[in-house]
This record gives structure tokens, C-alpha cells and sequence, in this order.
């Protein structure tokens, strides 16, 4: 796959994934496509070398791996780690509101959203909806709105003229969208709106009432190629939508000898600790089924290896100070290794060799990142799932500018050169 391709389709992977839920669905559909198996955690397994699956959980984490032919013992197992949550506005369980006509709804802030950008963007809404069928059993459907249909108009300058010097933003009162002027000061039921989303789009919608939700505010506007000489990448949900999309394409192309592995959490933008995150038990009790307990666990964890893959911060030309001096990374100039003498990153000089080794082999340039001594210091799933599963790890992304923002910036190369290093890895 050349580098046009690759970008292609990972703005297609971003576009059609506006939730964790759709994101896992991509994930799987790309699977099924390239002859992966589905798994369930409440059936028996029986896996077979040369045979690839995957299963998931929560429908929003998933873990894909390919039975190498060779004995894990004496190969372990190749993992990378990325995350399939993103910053956002979560609509509110009882999420109404009616002031002055307009039609809005509640939402809570999920995980560490910028929340500038959001306004005057053209957002939609999608998730999961858990609803009662016509026979009377609980079901659930992905919904999407597509459309344009919510918006969060920012307060005119001229009604607060300090706003570029010092406007702040309250989460509670400032960001609840506005979906409706209604004609009176009715109170729509926005339950009763989700049904008729999901009749409209599904052909034979079964669903009689909705019980309850997972929904999130997106922007539709879709991904794009920018700068003069198209440098960049933007889109929302580049941290980590881009990680989650470049494993899946290394691992789709992984060795036969070797058992490789794809684990995507969910909830690492709210710290992991679920029963799908990183925290949890998913991946280890996989690894139980793959590898054994016991005595022959702790060996195929010896030799193993997890790279989890998560966004860096780019050195910004507007505000260079924010990064020490030789560790300002630069977009275009290949993947970030993230070293942290406090365990924030799970990296160690093994990891980071064996990284930088392959990045030689295949010709792509590497840089590194540490955070000023004065400032604190960002995490991802890396340390969690080293001190989860006991595995050696190394953390790296590629780097971007305006992290958690609802548009986000990336280099043209850089997410190929890392696809390039994984497949690498993958490839023994
Ligand atoms: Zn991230």
C-alpha cells in the first residue's frame, strides 16, 4: 500500500467513525473482509495456528490477533495498543432543555475536551441505542444523524468585549447545542426523536421504545488535506482514531510465524479504569485464552512485546516554549518515542532500541519526546497495560498539533511512516 492509499483510507476510517461504537464496527467490518473470525467471550475457543479473530467488548474495544504457526514460547507475542476514544460532548441522560424557545439538550464533558473549537461548528449526534423491541426484548442499534443537526453559537464579541482577552468557558451552562426554535415552549422527548431516527434508518426498525443511550456531538465536517502543498491531515478524532486504523493495517499484513496482536480500548480519555479499558481485564483474560495461565503465561509474556500507539505533541511555531529544546518533535519527520523517568510512558531504553532499530531497517526517521522538566507529564494506555499484563512496552504516536481539540492536525507522512515501522514489527 503506497502512501496515497493508506491516507485514503484512513480519512475514511476517521469520517465513518464518529464513536467508539462505529469505530469497532469499521474495525470489524475491514476484518471480516480480510477473513478474520468473530469470537465470543461466552463461548468456548478453539483456536487454530495459521487462523486469525478477533472479539470484542462493550462493542467499543476490540482485540484482533493472527496465530502465528510457531510455539509461543518460543516467540511470545507482538502487540500493539492504541485507544478508540476521543474527547467529546455526551448528551445527558434526561437531556431536555427549553429556554426562551430554543430546543437543546444537556451534555457532560467526556475526557479532556478543548472546548473553544466546539462552537460555531456544524455538529451531529450518533452512538449506541439500547431500545425494547416488538417482542418485548431489549435490542441495541448504532445510530447516526449525519446531518447537521445541533450547533453551539458562541456569544457575540459585542456582548463581551474582553472575550479575546479572558473569556472562559462554563461546561454546564455555556455548551448545551441548540437543536430546535420550537414553535411553543413544548418540551420535545428526545427519546421519542431518537425512534424515529432509527425507523427512518433502518428499513424493518423493530424498535418500540428506547430505554437508554450512549450519544455523542460530532462535527460533519470531513476530513481534509491541508496546507499549500497539502502537508497536513485534518480531522477530528486523530487522537486515536489514527493509531487504531494504522495497527489494523500492520496487523492485517503480519507475519504467519509469529502471533500478532491488536488490542483498541475504549475509555482511555477518562483513565482506563472499566470493564473495556485498559484497566480492565480484557486483554489479559485474551491472552489467558491464546496463551495458557500460570507458568506458560508468564513465558510467552517474557518474550513478548507491546508498542502502544498514541498521539505526541508537536513542537507548535507559535508557542515553542512549551517544549524542552531537544525534544520539540516536528510533523513529517516520522513517529514520536515517548520517555517519561516517572512511568507516565512506559518506554525503556530495550523498548526504544528495538523501536529505533526497526525504524533504521525501513528507512524512516524517528524522534523522541520528553516533557519539560517544569510541567507535568501526559499518559496513555502503555504504563497502564505494563503494569496490567507484566509486558515490555514502548509508547510512541505520531506527532500532532491541537490535541482534544474538535479539528486536529497531523503530517501527510507520518502516520504512513509508522505504518511502515508496525508492519515491521509484525512482520517478525
Ligand atoms: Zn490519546
Amino acid at each position: 500500500m503506497n502512501d496515497t492509499e493508506f491516507n485514503q483510507g484512513l480519512m475514511g476510517f476517521l469520517e465513518l467513525s464518529p464513536t467508539p461504537f462505529h469505530a469497532v464496527q469499521q474495525m470489524t467490518g475491514r476484518m471480516e473482509y480480510m477473513g478474520y473470525r468473530q469470537l465470543f467471550e461466552s463461548e468456548q475457543w478453539k483456536l487454530e495456528k495459521g487462523q486469525a479473530y478477533y472479539v470484542t467488548r462493550n462493542d467499543s474495544s476490540i482485540i484482533a490477533f493472527k496465530m502465528g504457526k510457531k510455539a509461543l514460547t518460543e516467540t511470545g507475542i507482538k502487540m500493539i495498543g492504541a485507544h478508540t476514544d476521543s474527547p467529546c460532548l455526551k448528551v445527558k441522560p434526561q437531556p431536555e432543555i427549553v429556554k426562551k424557545g430554543y430546543f437543546q439538550l444537556g451534555v457532560e464533558v467526556y475526557g479532556g475536551v478543548l472546548l473553544n473549537p466546539w462552537f460555531d461548528r456544524d455538529l451531529s449526534l450518533a452512538g449506541r441505542v439500547n431500545y425494547l423491541d416488538t417482542d418485548g426484548k431489549i435490542n441495541q442499534l448504532l445510530v447516526n444523524f449525519e446531518n447537521p443537526v445541533a450547533v453551539i453559537p458562541s456569544l457575540a464579541i459585542h456582548l463581551d468585549r474582553e472575550a479575546n482577552k479572558d473569556r472562559t468557558i462554563n461546561s454546564q451552562k455555556d455548551i448545551p447545542p441548540i437543536l430546535l426554535k420550537l414553535p411553543n415552549d413544548d418540551k420535545p422527548d428526545f427519546k421519542q426523536m431518537l425512534l424515529q431516527l432509527m425507523q427512518k434508518q433502518c428499513d424493518v426498525c423493530d424498535a418500540e421504545e428506547v430505554l437508554d443511550y450512549e450519544l455523542s456531538f460530532y462535527d460533519v465536517q470531513p476530513p481534509a488535506y491541508i496546507g499549500l502543498h497539502q502537508d497536513f491531515i485534518a480531522s477530528a478524532r486523530l487522537d486515536n482514531l489514527l493509531s487504531c486504523y494504522t495497527g489494523l493495517m500492520s496487523l492485517l499484513e503480519s507475519s504467519e510465524d509469529i502471533t500478532s496482536l491488536l488490542v483498541c480500548n475504549d475509555h482511555e480519555e477518562v483513565g482506563s479504569a472499566s470493564s473495556s479499558g485498559a484497566q480492565g481485564p480484557f486483554l489479559k483474560s485474551v491472552l489467558e485464552r491464546i496463551a495458557g495461565t500460570g507458568e506458560i503465561l508468564t513465558r510467552v509474556i517474557d518474550k513478548s512485546m507491546m508498542i502502544s500507539t498514541d498521539n505526541a505533541h508537536a513542537v507548535h511555531p507559535n508557542f515553542v516554549d512549551k517544549h524542552d529544546d531537544n525534544h520539540g518533535p516536528i510533523i513529517n519527520q516520522g513517529p514520536v518515542i515517548k520517555t517519561n523517568a516517572n512511568q507516565r510512558y512506559a518506554s525503556n531504553s530495550e523498548t526504544s532500541a528495538i523501536f529505533k532499530y526497526l525504524c533504521k531497517k525501513v528507512d524512516v526517521p524517528v524522534q523522541s519526546f520528553v516533557v519539560r522538566s517544569d510541567m507535568a507529564c501526559g499518559s496513555t494506555i502503555g504504563p497502564i497495560t505494563a503494569s496490567e499484563i507484566g509486558v515490555k512496552t514502548l509508547d510512541v504516536g505520531v506527532p500532532t498539533f491541537a490535541m482534544h481539540s474538535i479539528r486536529e492536525l497531523a503530517g501527510y507522512w507520518d502516520a504512513f511512516y509508522l505504518y511502515r515501522v508496525l508492519k515491521e514489527f509484525y512482520a517478525g
